[in-house]
């Protein structure tokens, strides 16, 4: 029951009414019988929406497109490999300090860990947020990394920063590739018909993954199918980037099966 104990959490972004979050949180709150509310929010301004964090007690938060970077400029503190990513997803307040970690890393390789990724070609579509994330991840690893991405300068810092190759987007579908990842919009709405990797380059045995998980089905992931190679579509990447979040907020691990069926049974 909401009283005046309850805590509140939520997440920061814009556009936010699409986000699948507070669906699993409050799943897992009320699962784990924790007195607390999450909630959507689309600030204007990311300053003045930490502002409002600190000054209202909000116990955590969560930070989506366009605000990953920007945040981190008003935090007390980073975690070490939310600074190597240059990205902050999640926000916790303790302790009079407001602190930033990242999520998505863990969360997009952890799927993949099972294909191999040491030595592996792997490319990343896009170079925002979350393919920084994942290129932290893959390097990590020491995966063989090549950025696409639209705007040349932004893919090359990003390719430069952790080692890896860049390549223009009219170059994929020649590119020999184990493992490419979809970390730009394209695939979801407005743009749900379009594919971020040419058909014809996708190859039996290539393993497929999206970040874009509003659809499931991307027309990215159902060519792959087509095409004979492995998938794994963006809902692992999501619920696995709210538990790792839900545990910094609480110390408890909830069950990724159950955050799945729920974002599933609401659409
Ligand atoms: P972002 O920081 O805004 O980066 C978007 C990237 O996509 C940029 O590299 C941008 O290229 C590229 N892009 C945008 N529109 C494009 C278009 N029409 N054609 C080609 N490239 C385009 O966003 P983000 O935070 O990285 O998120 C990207 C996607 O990943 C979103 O769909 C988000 O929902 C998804 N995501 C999913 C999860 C998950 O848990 N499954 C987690 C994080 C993000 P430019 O550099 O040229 O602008």
């Amino acid at each position: 029951m909401i009283n005046s104990s309850t805590y509140l959490y939520c997440v920061l972004g814009s556009p936010v009414k699409h986000s699948k979050s507070p669906l699993i949180h409050n799943k897992a709150f009320s699962d784990n019988r924790i007195n607390a509310v999450y909630l959507a929010f689309e600030p204007r301004d990311i300053g003045q929406a930490v502002q409002s964090i600190r000054t209202l007690g909000i116990r955590g938060a969560s930070v989506t497109l366009p605000f990953k970077e920007e945040v981190m400029k008003y935090l007390d503190w980073i975690d070490e490999e939310a600074l190597a990513m240059g990205a902050v997803n999640t926000l916790v307040q303790e302790d009079g300090q407001l602190k930033g970690y990242n999520t998505d890393s863990k969360a997009a390789v952890n799927p993949l860990r099972a294909f191999g990724i040491k030595n592996k070609t792997v490319c990343i579509i896009g170079a925002g947020g979350a393919a920084k994330a994942v290129a932290y991840g893959i390097s990590k690893r020491q995966g063989r990394l090549i950025i696409a991405n639209r705007t040349h300068q932004k893919g090359r810092d990003l390719a430069d920063r952790f080692q890896g190759q860049f390549i223009p987007l009219d170059k994929l579908s020649t590119l020999e590739a184990d493992i490419v990842i979809n970390t730009t919009p394209l695939g979801m709405e407005p743009h749900l018909e379009e594919i971020p990797f040419p058909g014809q380059g996708l190859k039996s045995g290539m393993v497929v993954m999206d970040a874009v998980y509003t659809p499931l089905n991307t027309r990215l992931i159902s060519t792959a199918r087509e095409k004979g190679c492995q998938t794994v579509d963006g809902l692992s990447m999501f619920v696995a980037q709210g538990a790792a979040q839900f545990k910094l907020w609480t110390g408890i691990e909830p069950d990724l099966e159950t955050l799945r069926r729920i974002v599933l049974e609401n659409g």
